[in-house]
C-alpha cells in the first residue's frame, strides 16, 4: 500500500516536546513558540510572524486586522478550501468568486479587476499546490484600488514568486502547520505581518484581545483588554513538534520536490502522448513539493481511475468541490463572470501520493500503476 499521506515526524519532535513538559510550560508563548516565530521572520523576511492555532485562525485574524465586516467584499477564487472563505464570512463579509486559470489552478489575475466594486476590502490569493499566483499583477491592482491583499500561502511555505517567499508578499501572509502540509505541528500556523504598525494589534487579537504580550515584555505593569479578540495562541507543546521541523525545513522540503521531479519524469511521456495532463510551474516561480496532481480527460475517468488505484492499494483523493457551488457559497458569495475553468479542471484533478519520505521505488509503484491505468 502507498498511502496518500505520512504526518511527518524526524525524531527530535519527542526531544523538544519532553523539553516543554519538563519546563512546565506548556501553554502558549514560550521559547518554542519564539523560536519558531523567530525561524519564519528569519528565513521568509517578514517583520512579524506569529505562531497560530490554524491558517484557518491566522485568516481569521488578517480579516480583523483589516477590519472587515458585514456589507465588505473579498475577492478570491471559488476552487479553494472553505477556510479562505470562512475567516470573512465569520466577518459579515461577502465572497467574490472569480475563475481559476487552468495551468495552474491559481486566481486568474485579468478577472479580479472586474469584480471589484465600491465595496471590496481585499484580495485573496491562494497559492495552489505551493506555487504562487501572478503576484506583481496582483499587488499592483490592490494598490490602484487600495485594496488589502492576504496570502492564503496554506501550502506556499518556502515557496517564491520572483524570489520572494510566498505570505511574505502581501500585507498579511498565512501558513498551514495541519498534519497534512509539508512542515507540521498537527493543526497549527502563522500569521505574518508586513507592516510594522500592524504587529501590535496582531498580537493583541492572538491573545484574547489584551495586551498581554506586552505586559510579559515588561513594557506595560498589568495588562487589561483593549480590542476583539480571540484565543490564537497554540500550545508549546505543537510548536516544540514544529521547531524539530523548521530546523530541518530545507531537507524536507527538497525530499518531497525531489518525488515531485521523479513523478514528472516519469509520467511525462504519457503527457506528452495527450493521455493526461501535469502541473504548470510558470517561470518565475520554484516551488516546494507541496502537491503532485495529474489531471484526467474528464470526472468520468477520473472517478474510473480511483477506484483503479484504489484496487491496486495506491491512496489518491481529489479536492476541492468549488465554493460557488456548496450550500455556504450560494448564501455566502457569488461568481463573477464565466465560470469556465473552476467546475471543468476541478474534476479533473486527482492528487497522487506525497509526503516527506516517499520512497523512490513507491513513486515508481504508483507511476506504474497510472501507467497500467492508461494502458
Ligand atoms: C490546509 C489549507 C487551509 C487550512 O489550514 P488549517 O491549518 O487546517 O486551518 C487553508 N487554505 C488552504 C489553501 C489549505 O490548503
Amino acid at each position: 500500500m502507498v498511502p496518500f499521506n505520512v504526518p511527518p515526524y524526524l525524531g527530535a519532535e519527542l526531544d523538544y516536546i519532553k523539553d516543554v513538559v519538563k519546563e512546565r510550560k506548556i501553554c502558549g508563548d514560550g521559547a518554542y513558540t519564539k523560536k519558531c516565530n523567530a525561524w519564519l521572520e528569519k528565513h521568509v523576511g517578514t517583520k512579524k510572524a506569529l505562531l497560530t492555532t490554524s491558517c484557518t485562525h491566522a485568516t481569521e485574524m488578517a480579516a480583523l486586522l483589516c477590519k472587515i465586516g458585514p456589507g465588505d467584499e473579498v475577492i478570491m477564487p471559488s476552487y479553494t478550501f472553505v477556510s479562505t472563505a470562512d475567516a470573512f464570512v465569520l466577518r459579515g463579509a461577502t465572497v467574490v468568486f472569480v475563475d481559476i486559470r487552468p495551468d495552474t489552478m491559481n486566481i486568474d489575475e485579468t478577472l479580479i479587476e472586474a469584480a471589484i466594486t465600491d465595496k471590496t476590502k481585499a484580495i485573496v490569493p491562494v497559492h495552489y499546490a505551493g506555487v504562487s499566483c501572478e503576484m506583481d499583477v496582483i499587488m499592483k491592482i490592490a494598490e490602484r484600488y487600495h485594496l488589502f491583499v492576504i496570502e492564503d500561502a496554506a501550502q506556499g511555505l518556502m515557496s517564491t514568486y520572483k524570489g520572494k517567499m510566498l505570505g511574505a508578499i502581501g500585507d498579511f501572509g498565512c501558513y498551514s502547520f495541519h498534519e497534512t502540509k509539508n512542515l507540521s505541528m498537527g493543526e497549527g500556523g502563522a500569521l505574518l505581518i508586513k507592516d510594522e504598525k500592524d504587529i501590535e494589534m496582531g498580537e493583541i487579537i492572538r491573545e484574547k484581545g489584551t495586551n498581554r504580550s506586552k505586559f510579559f515584555r515588561g513594557q506595560i505593569d498589568k495588562y487589561t483588554w483593549v480590542e476583539q479578540g480571540s484565543s490564537y495562541l497554540p500550545s508549546e507543546l505543537n510548536a516544540a513538534y514544529l521547531y524539530a521541523q523548521l530546523e530541518r525545513a530545507d531537507e524536507m522540503i527538497s525530499d518531497r520536490v525531489a518525488s515531485w521531479n521523479n513523478y514528472y519524469d516519469e509520467l511525462k511521456p504519457l503527457a506528452d502522448a495527450g493521455k493526461i495532463e501535469l502541473p504548470v510551474i510558470p517561470k518565475e516561480c520554484t516551488h516546494n513539493g507541496h502537491m503532485f496532481y495529474i489531471k484526467t480527460k474528464n470526472l468520468k475517468e477520473r472517478s474510473e481511475f480511483l477506484s483503479f488505484m484504489k484496487e491496486n492499494n495506491v491512496g489518491c483523493v481529489f479536492h476541492y468541490i468549488p465554493l460557488h457551488t456548496s450550500p455556504a457559497g450560494k448564501r455566502y458569495g457569488r461568481f463573477i463572470g464565466e465560470d469556465k475553468y473552476t467546475t471543468k479542471e476541478s474534476e479533473r484533478l486527482v492528487r497522487l501520493p506525497m509526503y516527506y519520505g516517499l520512497k523512490k521505488e513507491d513513486c515508481q509503484k504508483v507511476c506504474e500503476k497510472v501507467k497500467d491505468f492508461y494502458k
